[in-house]
This record gives structure tokens, sequence and C-alpha cells, in this order.
């Protein structure tokens, strides 16, 4: 009698498993072994079985960088506001999970909630021990600190190393986020880039191990700037999971080596709604209007109104907002340049756009279009070139992270 009830509880979630998978995966690139039949798991039922993993949940990634009042940059957000965003979180059914867990969902070790939401804070700005683990703490939530080493323990708004530790022995996760966060494309000048690469990337983890005894598997791109290079080194290095700032809704195939975050401060709220907004994933036809407010709620690089220094910049938007692209109908238009070859990928639902010669210093307009279910959805946003403004240099870049 026992082992036939054992066998029946076996079987259930094979077969919860294999439904999820031929309903809403269909579309999904789903390389997993396909479930067992249940006459096949019966005859076969052992003590340990495979635990049944959704793997059509999605996931979004947040990151947060300070924690203040009268925020003045991109990387601080209101204290309330973010409270109200974790709050609202839990209103919608959202399950925050930890780093590790969302690491073994990938990993088809776990299962985790359809919609889950993983929260990291960048760079080890104190706020994120006094103000966000309080609040965060009032949910029981996980988070991850992503830390670049130098900035530890050098005062002002910088977080120590007894607060880590104190962190560290609470359960909060500490991951990478290099040890200078300069933009990894680039060697600072005079030195060497694989070498002065590879301290960045291997140093800064075996920094944080040495000194708070713990194992870093994440690691964050200072800016989200990162190339094959980084990359591949990265991986050399251990890390399981890699994260940019191009916020998208990841599923279980989603790339390890380019995981997006949507970064949230006070003054991008549209970042946070879009985030959450799970109703796209669900081949409905989010409609006209919803639709159009996604699109106005895209995350993109340069964001809307920004200053950047750089006159090569690189464009970008996610369009994971605006449901089913048709990918041939994807057209990027810069204003005193018309149509420019951008380059759409279906697959990350990313166009970007590289410019090839030096933009003069002043305001320019975007405007995005694609089709979706045949209807013609269009975009726009602006940003202005100034190199007066700080160079990507410590935390000027308004990407942040
Ligand atoms: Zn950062």
């Amino acid at each position: 009698m026992l082992r036939r009830i054992f066998s029946l509880i076996l079987v259930l979630p094979l077969l919860v498993a294999g439904c999820k998978k031929s309903s809403t995966l269909a579309k999904l690139e789903d390389k997993a072994p396909a479930p067992a039949s249940a006459s096949g798991a019966q005859a076969t039922a052992t003590p340990t079985p495979p635990p049944a993993i959704d793997r059509s949940a999605k996931v979004i990634v947040f990151c947060y960088h300070r924690f203040e009042d009268n925020p003045r940059d991109t990387l601080a957000i209101v204290p309330a506001e973010f409270r109200a965003q974790m709050k609202q979180l839990k209103d919608d059914g959202i399950a925050v999970i930890g780093m590790k867990d969302f690491l073994a969902w990938r990993r088809g070790e776990k299962s985790i909630p359809a919609k889950s939401a993983v929260i990291t804070i960048d760079d080890g700005y104190s706020s994120g021990y006094t103000v966000a683990w309080p609040i965060l703490k009032e949910f029981n939530y996980p988070f991850t600190m992503f830390i670049y080493t130098n900035y530890v323990n050098v005062g002002g708004k910088s977080i120590t190393w007894a607060q880590l530790e104190q962190m560290r022995d609470a359960g909060v996760d500490i991951e990478s986020h290099t040890i200078s966060h300069h933009d990894l494309r680039h060697a600072p000048r005079g030195q060497d880039y694989a070498t002065w690469l590879h301290n960045e990337i291997f140093g800064s983890k075996d920094i944080l191990e040495q000194k708070l005894g713990i194992n870093i598997v994440a690691f964050a791109f200072p800016y989200g700037t990162h190339n094959e290079v980084v990359r591949k080194m990265a991986i050399a290095a251990g890390y399981q999971a890699l994260f940019t700032v191009y916020g998208q809704h990841m599923g279980i195939n989603s790339p390890g080596d380019q995981l997006g975050r949507y970064a949230v401060e006070s003054m991008h709220p549209d970042v946070f709604k879009m985030a959450v907004n799970f109703g796209n994933n669900d081949g409905v036809d989010p409609g006209v209007e919803a639709a159009q407010l996604a699109s106005a709620a895209m995350v993109t690089q340069p964001m809307n109104e920004e200053k950047i220094p750089s006159t090569r910049p690189v464009i970008k938007a996610n369009l994971a907002s605006m449901g089913e692209v048709e990918p041939n109908s994807v057209e990027m238009r810069v204003s005193g340049y018309g149509l420019v070859p951008a380059k759409y990928d279906p697959k990350t639902k990313l166009v970007s756009y590289e410019f090839t010669q030096n933009l003069v210093p002043k305001t320019y307009t975007v405007i995005l279009s694609a089709k979706v279910k045949g209807r013609k959805m269009e975009t726009r946003w602006n940003f202005t070139v100034d190199p007066t403004v700080p160079a990507a240099g410590k935390q000027a870049a308004a990407q942040g992270a």
C-alpha cells in the first residue's frame, strides 16, 4: 500500500510538468529531455524522484543602488518608494527568490514560482545595509549584494567589511561586481588589457571569497557593459551567471552570460512598472493601450533624456514589452541620420545600433517602430551628447549598475 501511494505521488508532478511543457512551452527552446510518461515513471519509481521543474516560469531581476531621500541622480531611490515596490511584488503575487534558487532552477535542480523576482543591490553603498536591508527584512525577501571591492571600507557612503559580515551571517547573498568598477571593455590607460581584466574578474572573486569565506557564483558587469572576451573570462573564472542592466523577462534558457536586470531608481518609475508586467508573456494580445504603455516604458540605452559623454554611443532597446514583434519589421531612426542599420535579435528581443561616426554634441531623437500582430507600433525617446558630463568613471553612467 505504502509503495502504491508513493508511486502516485511520483507520477503527479511529472504529469503536471508534462502538461506545462506541451501547452505553454511550445515556443521556447526547451533543451530538457522529454518528461517520462506516467506509465514509465511508475515502472521505474525510485525513492529520489527528480523535482517537477516549472520550465515555463519567468524571472525578473531588479538592480538597485542607493536608498536616500531627495535622489539627485539615476542611482538613488526614495526609501518609501522602494518599500511600496516591495509591497507591490507581494500584492501582485510575484515571488521574491534568492540568487542561489534562481541558479538552481536554471540547472534544473529546483522549481520556482511562475512569476519570480530576484533583488540585487549594486556597488556596496551603506544605505543597502542601513535602509534597504530593514525593509527587505519586513517582507522576508532574500537579496543579493553585488560588491566592487575597492569601494568597501573607504568611508563616505561605502559599506564596511563588518557590515558585509553581518549580512553574510544573516544569509544575505554577496556576489562580485569587479575590483575597480571600470568599464570592462577597455583597460585603464597604460595597463595591459588581459592582465588587468583577469584581476578584475578573478581577483574580485578571490578577495570576496577570502575576506568573507563565501562562494561567489554571480557577476555583474559595471555599467552593464561587456564584450566576448569579458564574458568568456568570467565563465572561465567560475561564475554561473553574468548580469547586465537591460531589463527583460527571463526564461530558463536565457543566456547565462548576459542576464538582464531592470535598473530601478526614482527618476524612471516606468522601469519598475514594466518589469512587473508579466502580462505579455502569456501569448495574450495585450491590446492597443497596454502595448503603447509598454513601448513608452521600454528600457533603452541611453535612457530617455539622458546626457552622455560618448560621441559614438550604442543605442539599445528591449522590445520584450511590446509582445510578439515581427522580426523583419523592426526599424530604428535617429534624428539627423534617418534610418540606421540596427540589428534586432528575436531571441533576446534587443535591438541595437552602434554609431560608426562621431555625433556632434546636441540632442538626438530615436524613433523605433515595429509590427506586432500586423499593427505598427512606434516609440521615441531622446538623449543628449554632451562631452562635458563626467565620463563613465566612478558613478557617472546613468545606466548605473
Ligand atoms: Zn555598479
